[in-house]
């Protein structure tokens, strides 16, 4: 698809540099000039232009060089990230780790045009290589927080690589981040798409179907296994279309399409509780505000880009 990085999250082209981050030499005079993305439980800090940058002299940042993530180079300049989890705000937000957290925190040490904000609030306003810095940031520090102990021993691990490992110093085994695939698909069946909404989702919202990749599982057959299990429908030839990173927490989202060969729905209760099929022109109308028993799909999600494209014949 040659429009397929125009995803959220997409065509960043951050340079990585991974061959520096078991450089501690390079790393310490990087972290000297470099500019750092502080992150406060999840939330990334934001100014009015996009990400909030913090220089690494800052005081707030003094001695941390150790607890920060070398994001890469962007701009010629080098990019950290570090995640202030030992700061409690003065008011504690009861919206932190909802879906749509609207709270946002400032910290009294950075400047007040600066705060903590839910990334998913504010994903569509950044830049490609801002989005796939902040999604990178908020993967990584998601990982950390919740993989602290060893996965064979028990015993606590530590940051490696700059960020990108945990080692643990009882047996010696390394710890990568995680991302987990997941498959959505555009599902057709002549003019329609095939749109479901899972119990609990906001009124009126219907998406794509999507699932996991279970170990052992090709995408072409997670993507078979999951529209049969959720729908009844019965898919043949499947196809790839674009990616999307999802750090919600540890998702990659493989965007493909399927050719239905039956289009009665029997949906799965536990997973759907309605699916339709829609097509252009209805969708249209969706995409248009014009329903009222249908949302469009929220802005930044890969659903909504592949329902776009769908509809712009932009598929190639
Ligand atoms: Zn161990």
């Amino acid at each position: 698809m040659r429009l397929a990085e125009r995803v959220t999250f997409g065509g960043g082209g951050l340079d990585r540099a991974a061959h520096r981050r078991g450089d501690a030499a390079w790393l310490a005079e990087a972290w000297a000039g470099a500019q750092v993305l502080p992150l406060w439980q999840g939330k990334p800090l934001f100014g009015a232009e996009g990400l909030g940058w913090v220089a690494s002299a800052h005081p707030l940042l003094a001695g941390r060089s150790d607890e920060a993530v070398f994001l890469g180079l962007s701009g010629g300049r080098p990019k950290f990230a570090i995640e202030l989890s030992d700061w409690v705000p003065a008011e504690m937000p009861e919206t932190l780790g909802l879906f749509l957290d609207p709270s946002e925190q400032r910290h009294p040490d950075l400047p007040g045009d600066l705060s903590f904000r839910e990334l998913r609030r504010e994903m569509t306003r950044l830049v490609p290589v801002e989005a796939e810095l902040a999604a990178t940031a908020k993967g990584l520090f998601d990982w950390h927080r919740g993989h602290g102990f060893c996965a064979r021993c028990g015993q606590p691990s530590r940051p490696a690589e700059a960020g990108w490992q945990r080692r643990c110093p009882g047996c010696g085994a390394p710890h990568f981040p995680r991302t987990d695939p997941v498959v959505i698909m555009l599902v057709r069946r002549g003019n329609a798409v095939l749109l479901g909404r899972a119990p609990g989702w906001a009124e009126g919202m219907f998406s794509l179907l999507a699932g996991f990749v279970e170990p052992g599982e090709t995408v072409e057959a997670a993507v078979r296994r999951e529209v049969a299990e959720e729908t009844g429908v019965r898919v043949g030839q499947v196809g790839y279309l674009a990616s999307q990173p999802w750090p919600f927490p540890a998702s990659l989202m493989l965007g493909c399409w399927a050719e239905a060969e039956t289009d009665r729905i029997t949906p799965d209760p536990a997973e759907i509780e309605e699916a339709r099929w829609v097509g252009r022109e209805d969708m249209l109308a969706v995409l248009a505000g014009e329903r009222t028993d249908m949302q469009p799909p929220r802005p930044g999600a890969i659903a909504g880009f592949l329902i776009r494209m769908w509809l712009a014949d932009r598929l190639d």
